[in-house]
Order: structure tokens, then C-alpha cells, then sequence
């Protein structure tokens, strides 16, 4: 996969949230009953993490073949394509690139309660 934009740390993080909110209650319920993890909560966050991930892959395929490439390999002046230029000057599209960047298709929160405090005489 192409380093471009440098999202794989945020992206990362994402990732722990969506599985920490949809995880960490089953998993202690499993520990609790001493039962395996219903395999449906794992499929659960790769549902929820798929499209986000294939899509700031496919513009990051884009800009690496689109925009890097042709500079890398050409000695001339480079021109950015035409939708790269827009995305630079037009406000409203500029804020766009950063917020896939930066929160990817939709912001992950943690969800309050993904982490039950410890039960009374428990250790935290
Ligand atoms: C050279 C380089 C430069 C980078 N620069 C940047 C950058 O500037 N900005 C940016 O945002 N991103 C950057 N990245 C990408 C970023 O580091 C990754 O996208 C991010 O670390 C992925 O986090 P992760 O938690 O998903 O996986 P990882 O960080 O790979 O963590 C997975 C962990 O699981 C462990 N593990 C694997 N298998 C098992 C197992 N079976 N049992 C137990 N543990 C296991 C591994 O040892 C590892 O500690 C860079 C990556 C590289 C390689």
C-alpha cells in the first residue's frame, strides 16, 4: 500500500476504537461465562472498518499513480491535475482531503461505557 498522506497511524486508531466499542463488552461478558467470542462481533468491526479503509486506499492509490509517479518520473515542470488543483483552491473541497485524513468516511468516538468499570472487588 502507497505511505501517501501518512493515515496509517490515524487510521490505526480508528481501527481500536471501533473494535474496543464493539468488543470489550462481549469479551468480558465471554471471560465472565468462560465461553469462546462469537466470531459475528469480529465480522462486526471489519464491516464497520472495511469501506473506510478500501476508500482512503483507493485515493491514495490515486495520488501515488495520478500525481507522484508522473512527478517522480518526468524532468519537466509538473502540473497537478485539474481536480488536484480544485481540490488546493476551492475552499469547500479543500477541507475535504484533510477530513478523509484525518477522520477518514465518519469520526470513531469511543463509546461511553465500551469500558464497564471494574466490579466492586475487582482489580481495575
Ligand atoms: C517505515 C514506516 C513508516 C511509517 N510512517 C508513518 C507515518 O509517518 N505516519 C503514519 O500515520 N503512519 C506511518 N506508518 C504506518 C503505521 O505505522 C501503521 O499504519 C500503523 O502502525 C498500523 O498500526 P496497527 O496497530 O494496525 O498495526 P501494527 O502497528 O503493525 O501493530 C500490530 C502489532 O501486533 C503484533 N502482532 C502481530 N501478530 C501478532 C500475533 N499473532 N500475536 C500477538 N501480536 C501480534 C505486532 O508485533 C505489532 O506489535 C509507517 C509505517 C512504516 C512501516
Amino acid at each position: 500500500m502507497s505511505p501517501v498522506g501518512g493515515v496509517g497511524i490515524n487510521y490505526a486508531i480508528q481501527d481500536a476504537v471501533a473494535a474496543a466499542n464493539i468488543l470489550s463488552g462481549p469479551l468480558r461478558e465471554s471471560q465472565d461465562r468462560l465461553v469462546d467470542l462469537d466470531t459475528g462481533y469480529l465480522r462486526a468491526v471489519q464491516l464497520r472498518r472495511e469501506l473506510p479503509t478500501r476508500t482512503i486506499q483507493a485515493a491514495q492509490s490515486l495520488m501515488q499513480r495520478r500525481v507522484l509517479a508522473v512527478a517522480l518520473g518526468s524532468d519537466e515542470p509538473f502540473e497537478p491535475p485539474l481536480a488536484m488543483r480544485l481540490f488546493l483552491r476551492v475552499p469547500v473541497l479543500r477541507d475535504i482531503p484533510a477530513r478523509m485524513v484525518a477522520y477518514g468516511l465518519w469520526p470513531s468516538r469511543v463509546k461511553e461505557g465500551a469500558y464497564p468499570a471494574a466490579a466492586p472487588g475487582e482489580a481495575a
